[in-house]
């Protein structure tokens, strides 16, 4: 109870396998009485580009940001188009995990989710430059990166053409997550569900129920350079 839950989703087919993944994820949490919130990025139209309209006063950096910034400039566009954002957040009293679901474009997150991280998680709200990592601003919250892949899994091992998988995650979860001081659970991976059998996908989503159903007592991984690149 009062725990919180904010999924950023970035698939525009609600059939897809991303769309299970999500109605999964908000049916389970929601059972356990978790105060569950979708951003459902492509249906709402975010807009994903910082531009000049993000910034309010003179713009001495190029990158939007909030109090901290002298003289103030401050995110205001992004606030306003999230208002759930803000509170689930600012929210210290209770236990909050910040969870993106998405399929992984080009090594990356699609750039429709990467434009709500620079646009909403921004200076003076999700960090300062004076705390960051282990010191960082968001330090109580945990996040989990939920994502599915077009590549068998086999091709993302460190002997394979794509490299571990953990390289790819080390921007999200250390350049990002980290960075506001979120501790990181273990990514939540669904490998080539366009290419394996119904059956195996009905056993990764079962997986997925399986996980969440203990997913408060998961102890986060040691987000250090060696857990991406030992
Ligand atoms: P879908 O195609 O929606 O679903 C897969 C299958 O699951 C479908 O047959 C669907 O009907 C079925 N399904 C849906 N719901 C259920 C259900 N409830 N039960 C059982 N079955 C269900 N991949 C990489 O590995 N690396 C990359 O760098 C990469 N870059 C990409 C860049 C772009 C621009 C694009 C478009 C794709 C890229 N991909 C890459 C591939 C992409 O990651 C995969 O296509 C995607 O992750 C598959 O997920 P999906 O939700 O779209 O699958
Ligand atoms: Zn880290």
């Amino acid at each position: 109870p009062g725990k919180k839950v904010l999924i950023v989703y970035a698939h525009q087919e609600p059939k897809s396998f991303n769309g299970a993944l999500l109605k999964i994820a908000v049916e389970e949490l929601t059972k356990q009485g978790c105060s569950v919130t979708v951003s459902d990025l492509y249906a709402m139209q975010f807009e994903p580009r910082a531009t000049r309209n993000d910034i309010v006063g003179e713009p001495r950096q190029n990158m939007p940001c909030s109090k901290s910034c002298k003289p103030p400039i401050r995110y205001q566009k992004a606030e306003k188009s999230l208002p759930e954002t803000f509170p689930m957040l600012n929210n210290p009293s209770s236990q909050s995990v910040l969870m993106g679901e998405f399929p992984l474009f080009w090594f990356n997150m699609p750039a429709i989710l990467k434009g709500w991280m620079d646009r909403v998680l921004v200076q003076g709200f999700a960090y300062d430059l004076s705390k960051v990592y282990d010191g960082g601003l968001l330090q109580d919250k945990l996040s989990l990166f939920s994502f599915t892949t077009g590549g068998s899994q086999e091709m993302y091992s460190k002997e394979s053409i794509g490299g571990d998988i953990r390289y790819v995650l080390w921007p999200m979860q250390h350049g990002i997550m980290h960075f506001f001081g979120v501790q990181v659970l273990e990514p939540h991976i669904c490998y080539a569900p366009e290419n394996v059998s119904e059956e195996k996908r009905k056993e990764m989503l079962a997986a997925w129920t399986q996980r969440l159903k203990t997913l408060w007592k998961e102890e986060p991984i040691d987000c250090s350079p060696e857990w991406y690149f030992k």
